[in-house]
């Protein structure tokens, strides 16, 4: 497997962070892949290495109709020369993430919500009996996920004061809080929940850390919940993407976006503080929401 990371570390210029004494700089993990992008792909690692060792030639996983992760995994399943399985949850239905999913070459087999629940169950209802079927669980959320995550930052050349990032499953967090500990860094880890109600990501993050570690959460920035926007949200991602020339989406990285700017704006961080964003990818994720711009 060539696995060589493109990431590069970039500065946003603008007026508030001049303002307000601020360096913003954004890990561009968007650039790693066209599909397999961002924290997909380092989540993806160690699971796909884990599947060779053991002989599996057909990666099976769990998503919703809009997952990144399932067109992650369908992309990279391709890639790598893997066959694919997406178990959908609920009814049979077409949309572009899907489309991508089945130009790759991944089956899909939708499933309803209740039985979704239960993903080893399905697993074994499906391909109990196939012995090159590997289970991938929903968002790759692993401790191989969070190992391959932490390899982020093995790449800083530079330090931060504080580093920011979107979660979901909490499995990219942990890795980044994992890195940051093992390098014995001061930087202070940001963590954006998407969902509603975010206060029980830091169980969700500490399951994947060996140690415990001090970060932040900031539990206002959902927007409504996973998948939810608001005008304001959109306002801000339009004027981010012409602004910068950087594409982000209103799922993950733009409510981690959004968030930053507006602890910037209510005097968050000292002044002279250096803050990276991570921009964990899923532009594709932007296909499923056009009607909200
Ligand atoms: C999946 C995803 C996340 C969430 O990652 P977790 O490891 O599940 O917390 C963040 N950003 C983007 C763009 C994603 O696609």
């Amino acid at each position: 497997m060539s696995l060589e990371i493109y990431s590069p570390v970039q500065q946003i210029n603008n007026k508030l962070f001049d303002d307000k004494g601020l360096q913003v700089f954004i890990k561009r993990d968007d650039l790693i892949h066209p599909v397999i992008s961002g924290n997909k792909w380092r989540k993806l690692k160690y699971v796909l290495q884990q599947a060779q060792a053991q002989n599996k030639t057909h990666l099976v996983t769990f998503g919703g109709a809009y997952s990144n992760h399932l067109l992650a995994t369908a992309a990279a399943a391709a890639k790598f020369g893997f066959k694919a399985t997406g178990i959908v949850r609920g009814e049979e239905m077409q949309n572009d993430t899907l489309f991508l999913c089945k130009l790759h070459g991944m089956q899909l087999i939708f499933t309803d919500r209740e039985s979704y629940r239960d993903k080893q169950a399905l697993f074994n209802k499906f391909f109990a009996d196939d012995e090159r079927a590997f289970f991938i669980d929903e968002g790759g959320a692993s401790p191989e996920g969070a190992k391959g995550v932490s390899e982020l930052v093995d790449e800083l050349t530079d330090s931060y004061h504080h580093i920011f990032c979107a979660c979901g499953t909490g499995t990219t967090a942990a890795g980044i809080i994992h890195g940051i500990t093992t390098h014995s860094l001061s930087t202070q880890f940001n963590a954006i929940p998407v969902l509603k109600n975010g206060a029980f990501m830091k169980a969700e993050i500490d399951r994947f850390l060996t140690a415990p570690a001090d970060y932040v959460l900031h539990t206002d920035y959902h927007f409504g919940g996973y998948g939810k926007t608001t005008p304001q949200l959109i306002q801000f991602i339009k004027q981010f993407v012409a602004d910068t020339g950087i594409l982000i989406e209103p799922i993950y990285t733009g409510k981690m976006l959004y968030a930053l700017y507006d602890l910037a704006a209510k005097d968050h961080f000292a002044p002279g503080s250096k803050i990276l964003a991570i921009h964990s990818g899923g532009i594709w994720g932007l296909l499923g929401m056009k009607e909200k711009f």
